[in-house]
């Protein structure tokens, strides 16, 4: 297919509440959306950036200026047989993933749309429903968590992980289980601890948590392998695992048991497809995060989730878990399972609320081989 045009759109989207984890209290999702026209088609994607450099190094202002400096001229024009070649394509640029993710997201739309398939199915995709954890972020009080948490159980949510920090980890642990003993449940550190925490890390394999995500540093491979021999519950690493070659050397190391792959961390659907099949290899189930996507976003990461290793409950929850409006239509629900149904339509199987999406749009800027336009 041949890239005919490219647009970017910054956007602000209002969350329903805040969201906080071990590093920053979020109140407004920041994010690039990327428009791809091949052929006469029409696809989307999604670099989920910040406005800052907090769970990434990548912003906003960065993947805008490495999309239209760099990558967007490197691809418009060009004829890309398949979408799953863009990541290569795209190799002279080293790292922003996040910036990569959104241009290659968009490719595989178009791509699924001129076939004429769900973009689950081009990617390999084995369900037709994925089933839905949520990921609540540090509150107030205790209370306040305990109350979210009842809600989210009782709209059938099948997995909770909750975010946590020094002062708000063993005990938080102990009372959720006290309210509930069996449900799956885990935590997610943000790389808030250092290896003098293990001792006090190792306290909460008493809770039968289904794992730890990334206690340590968001670089680290090395020191989680070494706290991975003191615990005996898994370790799942997110931050330390940008491409496959980390998700190896993790492996080999005992850095950790469980790999949690998110497109936009990664570079794009055909990374994550390297990493997902190198962890089946080895037999290490994966699942897929989030990033408060919006529908966008969150359709690529739901076609990706259907693929075979994607065994556990992901942090793909439905648009209103974390929007009043999403830019999709529909938007995702939650079926009352707990599952999340993969769309049949052809591509990301949802379209464009062009309208609310105007209303959002902070700027945007148009490519196309002979010019470009700008609108504040
Ligand atoms: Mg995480």
């Amino acid at each position: 297919m041949r890239v005919e045009q490219v647009e970017i759109r910054y956007v602000r989207l209002p969350l329903k509440r805040h969201f906080e984890t071990s590093f920053r209290r979020t109140r407004e999702r920041h994010t690039i959306l990327v428009a791809v026209r091949a052929d006469g088609v029409e696809g989307w994607g999604e670099s989920p950036v910040e406005d800052g450099p907090w769970f990434s190094s990548e912003t906003v202002e960065t993947a805008w200026h490495v999309l239209r400096d760099f990558l967007i001229p490197m691809m418009l024009g060009q004829e890309i047989a398949r979408a799953a070649d863009a990541f290569a394509r795209m190799g002279r640029v080293r790292g922003h993933p996040m910036a990569k993710t959104g241009l290659e997201e968009a490719l595989w739309d178009a791509e699924a749309r001129q076939q004429g398939v769900p973009l689950a199915r081009l990617l390999g995709g084995v369900r037709d429903r994925i089933e839905s954890g949520v990921s609540v972020g540090i509150q107030d009080s205790l209370p306040e968590l305990l109350e979210q948490v009842e809600g989210y159980l009782a709209q059938g949510y099948r997995r909770v992980k909750v975010k946590i920090k020094p002062g708000w980890d063993v005990d938080v642990v102990r009372e959720l289980r006290r309210r509930w003993p069996t449900v799956p449940l885990m935590v997610d550190a943000n790389s808030a601890y250092t290896l003098a925490d293990a001792d006090h890390l190792a306290a909460l394999d008493e809770w039968g948590l289904l794992m730890i995500e990334q206690p340590l540093a968001y670089d680290d491979l090395y020191e989680h392998s070494l706290l991975q021999r003191r615990l005996r519950t898994p370790i799942c690493l997110d931050e330390s695992i940008p491409t496959p070659a980390h998700a190896r050397a993790a492996l080999e190391l005992g850095s950790c048991r469980i790999i949690n792959i998110k497109p936009g961390r990664v570079g794009g659907l055909a990374q994550a497809r390297r990493i997902h099949d190198l962890c089946q290899e080895r037999g290490v189930p994966v699942w897929c995060g989030g990033l408060l996507e919006t529908g966008v976003g969150r359709a690529h990461n739901v076609a990706i989730a259907s693929l075979p290793n994607y065994t556990l409950p992901g942090d793909i929850s439905a648009s209103d878990r974390y929007y009043e409006r999403d830019v999709v239509v529909p938007p995702f629900r939650l079926n009352p399972d707990g599952t999340i149904d993969v769309p049949r339509g052809p591509g990301i199987g949802v379209e464009i609320d062009r309208d609310f999406l105007e209303t959002v749009t902070v700027r945007r800027e148009v490519f196309t081989q002979l010019q470009h336009t700008c609108h504040d």
